[in-house]
């Protein structure tokens, strides 16, 4: 059933697009039960003009990626995590959670399935995957919907932000992406919808997205677009904003294991106030799509304040970035069970 042609893609060149590729995976949810789930070459959803996906926001989404290593072989990075994660987040939106064990498992049927779309090891490349349940079936009130769609499609991707690790501005927003106790740290598309149009100003004043600040204060660092905030301060601690509205970064965790057991640095989850920006020596987005893009500088309001790692990657930053790529694709020993071989 896979198909083996070599593709025509420039790999190096690859930014985050979509790329139709081979096969995804889809199951389906009915009367208490997901059914088995296949592969399907059909690249569109048909779906009730009134399913709840459409009209009330309920669904959400994973975002992981497999990765070619040198040996050929493929890695998933902590794809338990992305399962976990989604579990949280079906709860929070009164959807069926989808076991962990078909979550990985329709992973890695979608990544050999497509396997000519992994970017070959060296462009720095990676398949992108994108799981996601929807509410579906007929439906016209506010309520749960009856049935459920489970999907699994992949796609070839490079960097996110385009500088790769060139450091990028941001900007703080004025708009909140989540309320105080709502759904920012469910993976939702209804979180997203509402950061379009605040994303859409910091690219017109060319800025690579914004940051949000808790939506209660508006004093503290909550979260960069699609991405998890962390800074190192002067005496060379990790510190990452801790609130029940952020969506936990399975990246950030990462990152925050990585600098405490392999950097030796301390580690801190807690408040980051954004006029305490000085306190910093280097900042950083992290997340799957985005790995980590080194912060030059914050706007917030009329100043802008520039980290001294100005236009240059920090070596912490640098180290950081090192130690997580060299394990995603196997170069660097992993912590246990972090990576799961789909070949
Ligand atoms: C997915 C996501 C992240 C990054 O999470 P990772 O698990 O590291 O990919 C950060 N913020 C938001 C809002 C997200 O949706």
């Amino acid at each position: 059933m896979t198909n083996t042609a070599t593709v025509d893609i420039d790999w190096k060149n690859l930014g985050f697009s979509y790329i139709r590729t081979d096969l995804r995976y889809v199951a389906h949810w009915k009367d208490g039960a997901w059914d088995q789930g296949t592969l399907t070459a059909d690249n569109k959803v048909h779906i009730s003009e009134g399913s709840t996906a459409l009209h009330y926001g309920q669904q959400c989404f994973e975002g992981l990626k497999a990765y070619r290593c040198q040996d050929g072989s493929i890695n998933l990075f902590r794809p338990d995590q992305n399962a976990a994660r989604m579990h949280r987040s079906c709860a929070r939106l009164l959807m069926p959670a989808v076991p962990t064990e078909m979550f990985i498992e329709a992973c890695r049927q979608v990544v050999l399935a497509n396997e000519r779309f992994i970017p070959p090891y060296g462009t720095g490349g990676a398949l992108y995957l994108r799981p996601y349940v929807i509410g579906v079936g007929d439906n016209i009130g506010v309520r749960s919907a009856p049935e459920f769609l489970f999907s699994v499609f992949c796609t070839p991707v490079g960097a996110y932000f385009k500088g790769g690790l060139a450091p990028s501005n941001f900007i703080v927003s004025q708009y909140d992406r989540a309320a105080p106790n709502g759904t920012g740290a469910a993976k939702v598309g209804g979180n997203y919808a509402a950061s379009l149009l605040p994303g859409q100003e910091a690219k017109q004043r060319s800025f690579a997205d914004c940051i949000y600040l808790d939506p209660e204060t508006h004093t503290k660092i909550e979260e960069v677009g699609a991405a998890n905030f962390f800074a190192i301060t002067r005496d060379g601690r990790f510190v990452t904003p801790k609130s029940p509205s952020i969506l936990e970064s399975i990246t950030k965790y990462s990152l925050l294991d990585i600098a405490r057991d392999r950097l030796g640095l301390q580690v801190e989850e807690g408040d980051v106030y954004i006029d305490q920006l000085d306190q910093f020596t280097e900042a950083g987005a992290c997340g799957t799509a985005a790995v980590i893009t080194p912060i030059g500088g914050i706007q917030n309001g009329e100043t802008f304040h520039q980290f001294p790692s100005g236009d240059t990657v920090g070596p912490v930053t640098r180290r950081l970035y090192d130690e997580l790529i060299g394990i995603q694709f196997g170069d660097r020993p992993a912590p246990d069970g972090w990576i799961v071989k789909v070949k």
